[in-house]
């Protein structure tokens, strides 16, 4: 019998996490998080909350956050937004700033979770396609009639990214609307638009401790922009959810953002690690496209990803695999590990 509420599941095509098996111990290349622990300025922070005060909310405000961010990169507090992870600041945002109108552009190969989002909000997808080598095209950006456009720089899954010049030229073809760049990976080697806030009123840049902090399993996400836009976010976001993190990630997030030095150096050795990587899987004949991010997307032109992800996990090393979709159904996503993991994945790869 079909209820209310059973078309209404039905109704909801949801994001696809990938894998994150709790069978055994793999070594896990396939969603992106780093191989580092956290700051140790982090974690005794946390330790450190873990006390009689977790029986008091948390400050829905996430002053002391705010404060590390703003002071990082040299912006105001009130250019400040916190979330529970970028996931919900990107739902926040669409929510506030797409839906309700025209379409919204975006690459026709970037993160999919913005189609989710489109979907939940009955927002229409503008797919703008990449060129032939996985490039976002600044003057595909222009006369548009749209509600706004996100641009994820560096791309995910290619690991292009985009110089500042480019993400001027979009925002400067579509000053009426919001243009939100994803910057999930950008400490791995692009330019953050971090820089452009207080020039462009319509600019809203979005940020995430999972990646380059090492700190994906305390969901913190951030935004920054013009006190307008992130004040929408804060009327947005207390008529849903006003505590948006909780005190141990409140803690943990502000100790890791003020940790610069340490940031810097996990960052460094990931880049490190990525170059030499790229250099021994071209020697394995993949072909790799340029990374700025923690990742590597490649291919083989005479073996099947699809064979190669399986046989892989069956050696228990998880890399990403997306299907047998178009110009992307041969390609494996494959995040940079220690220098350790790198060389059994490399190991295995001969084998196969
Ligand atoms: N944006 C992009 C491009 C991503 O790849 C991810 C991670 N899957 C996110 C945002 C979300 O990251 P988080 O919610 O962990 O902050």
């Amino acid at each position: 019998m079909s209820r209310f509420w059973t078309d209404k599941i039905a109704s909801l095509d949801p994001y696809v996490p990938g894998e994150q098996p709790q069978d055994k111990k793999y070594i896990k290349l396939n969603t992106n998080e780093s191989p580092y622990s956290p700051s140790p300025k982090a974690l005794s922070a946390m330790a450190n909350e873990v006390s009689e005060r977790l029986r008091l909310y948390p400050d829905p405000n996430c002053a002391t956050l705010k404060n590390a961010l703003a002071k990082s990169y040299q912006l105001d507090a009130n250019q400040v937004f916190v979330g529970n992870g970028s996931d919900e600041v990107l739902a926040l945002a669409f929510m506030g700033y797409f839906a309700g109108g025209k379409p919204l552009a975006f690459a026709d190969i970037t993160y999919s979770f913005y189609k989710v989002y489109a979907g939940l909000y009955s927002i229409e997808p503008k797919l703008i396609p990449l060129n032939d080598d996985f490039d976002i095209i600044p003057a595909d950006y222009e006369n548009l009639d749209v509600s706004g456009v996100v641009v994820t720089n560096p791309n995910a899954p290619t690991g292009k990214a985009l110089p500042l010049t480019d993400i001027e030229a979009i925002l400067k073809a579509n000053p009426d609307v919001v243009v939100l760049v994803d910057e999930a990976y950008v400490d791995f080697g692009a330019q953050s638009a971090s820089s452009l806030v207080n020039q462009y009123p319509n600019l809203l840049v979005v940020q995430t401790l999972s990646k380059s902090r090492a700190l994906a399993g305390i969901r913190v996400g951030y935004a920054l922009g013009h006190p307008e836009l992130i004040e929408g976010l804060e009327r947005l976001k207390n008529s849903f959810n006003s505590y948006p993190i909780d005190r141990i990630a409140l803690a943990g997030a502000t100790a890791a953002v003020e940790d610069e030095a340490y940031l810097q150096a996990i960052c460094a050795k990931t880049i490190a690690t990525r170059e030499q990587s790229v250099k021994e899987l071209e020697a394995l004949g993949f072909n790799v496209v340029p990374s700025a991010t923690n990742f590597v997307f490649a291919t083989h032109p005479e073996k099947d990803a699809e064979t190669i992800y399986l046989a892989l996990k069956a050696l228990g090393i998880l890399v990403r695999y997306f299907g047998k979709k178009p110009r992307i159904g041969n390609h494996l996503r494959i995040t940079i590990g220690t220098d350790e993991e790198m060389a059994a994945l490399m190991a295995a790869l001969k084998t196969l």
